[in-house]
């Protein structure tokens, strides 16, 4: 079996990282514009790596919850034969997946704890803040931005993704409002392609009566019921 798994802010909630909509188009109290688009860090960085810096400590001091080590457990499940495929998409970039476990991780929209210089392009892992201005280790330039994907970006890995989903047999959604683009159109292309796909959400989104399957509530009960299904099956 090919499984691909898309994650959103969803399934982070639980760890008390807030979501993106949930209120009101804002994100921690910010305009999405203000702090998640190109225009946005031009007109006014330090207000953009504030909020970033704030960000990246606030997911350093929680941690994954149980849905985070479903899916790290069905990784290493379906990982275990070898005709299994299997890819973790994730939009959000924090690094609780990993974090859980997880291992095959593709972060579209970039990570908070990597910095990419505006500069000579270099992507270096980063922990600390970036507010402070501190020089590009390959170019000395200060000129280092989070390296995550805002609105008018190209998402990372794209045609990576685009053959898992187009390849895949099984494709799973979990905590993502399905109205950012292009992760919002992976379902259909899944489906044209013949897979059966799965929601796992709060509440229902738009577009949830086209799934083969869906399951509502809170990812930590949600999404280890539903693994532990899919793992169950697979033995029988
Ligand atoms: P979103 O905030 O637009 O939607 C979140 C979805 O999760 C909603 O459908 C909501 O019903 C659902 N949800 C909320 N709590 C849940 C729970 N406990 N269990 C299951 N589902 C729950 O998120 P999105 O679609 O991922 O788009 C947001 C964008 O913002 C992403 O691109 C991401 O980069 C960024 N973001 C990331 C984080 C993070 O890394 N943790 C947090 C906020 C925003």
């Amino acid at each position: 079996m090919k499984l691909v798994v898309l994650t959103g802010a969803g399934i982070s909630a639980e760890s008390g990282l807030k979501t993106f909509r949930a209120s009101d188009g804002l994100w921690e109290a910010h305009r999405i514009d203000d702090v998640a688009t190109p225009e946005g860090f031009a007109r006014d960085p330090d207000l953009v790596h504030a909020f970033y810096d704030t960000r990246r400590a606030q997911a350093q001091g929680v941690v994954p919850n149980a849905a985070h080590a479903a899916l790290a457990r069905l990784e290493a499940h379906l990982t275990s034969t070898d005709d299994a495929g299997f890819t973790l998409v994730t939009q959000n970039i924090d690094d609780l997946h990993e974090r859980a476990g997880s291992v095959r991780v593709v972060h579209m929209h970039g990570e908070l704890n990597s910095a990419l210089c505006s500069q000579c392009g270099a992507r270096l892992p980063w922990t600390g803040p970036l507010g402070n201005r501190p020089p590009c280790p390959r170019c000395g330039g200060h000129t280092l931005r989070p390296d995550v994907v805002w609105f008018g970006e190209i998402p990372y890995r794209m045609n990576e993704i685009a053959q898992a989903v187009d390849e895949c047999d099984l494709f799973v959604v979990v905590g993502t409002s399905g109205v950012v683009y292009p992760a919002a159109g992976f379902s259909s292309m899944a489906r044209a392609a013949g897979a059966r796909t799965v929601l796992l959400n709060l509440e229902e989104q738009d577009g949830w009566a086209r799934y083969d399957e869906v399951h509502l509530g809170p990812a930590s009960e949600v999404v280890p019921r539903w693994v532990d299904d899919l793992i169950g099956e697979s033995h029988t």
